[in-house]
């Protein structure tokens, strides 16, 4: 499934909710975009610094691998969280996280409509991590998914096929990293 685009949300947000201080006319004062697939801890963020390329060097990322399979009210919920705090240091120009002002603005928008609800924290479920490990049988090839390195584990199924269920060296396993890509 393609991602939506984030943009337009964006600005009807800025409309609804923001009266529309984020943005001088159809020009949005923080840039806006799906993360690569390395954002995997937070399902997003706002930032801001020399570093950041945008408008006000100022940026908000979603994470593509935490959200792009959730309902899209997850994603309006985590943008409108993040739009908050770009609010809140754009236009306000205070320093705060999670204070009384994120709190006030948040409130006001769960009042506002039922579609989505903005939390402090981001409720989402987070992806099953991934094996970091495949693990070969010499035997017979094949490639199980391990966690972590288990030293001395050999294949089980030439185990039983060739050695009774014995522990044979000649199907001792041995393992490769699982590239993550990028
Ligand atoms: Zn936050
Ligand atoms: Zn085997």
């Amino acid at each position: 499934m393609p991602l939506i685009p984030l943009l337009p949300i964006f600005h009807s947000f800025n409309r609804e909710f923001f009266l529309g201080q984020l943005a001088v006319g159809s020009t949005a004062l923080i840039s806006v975009r799906w993360s690569d697939g390395r954002l995997r801890k937070t399902a997003g963020l706002y930032r801001r610094g020399p570093m950041v390329e945008g408008p006000n060097a100022s940026e908000i990322v979603l994470s593509r691998p935490l959200l792009e399979n959730l309902p899209v009210t997850a994603i309006e919920s985590t943008l409108c969280h993040e739009m908050i705090h770009g609010w809140i240091d754009l236009v306000l120009r205070v320093e705060e996280v999670h204070g009384i002002n994120f709190r006030r603005r948040m409130a006001a928008i769960n009042a506002a409509q039922n579609r989505f609800q903005v939390t402090i924290r981001h409720q989402f479920p987070t992806p099953k991590s991934l094996p970091k490990w495949w693990a070969v049988c010499p035997s017979c090839s094949a490639r199980l998914p391990y966690k972590r390195l288990v030293r001395g584990a050999a294949c089980r199924k030439c185990c039983e096929i060739h050695y009774g269920g014995h522990w044979h060296p000649s199907c001792l396993l041995s393992y490769e990293p699982v590239l993550e890509e990028a």
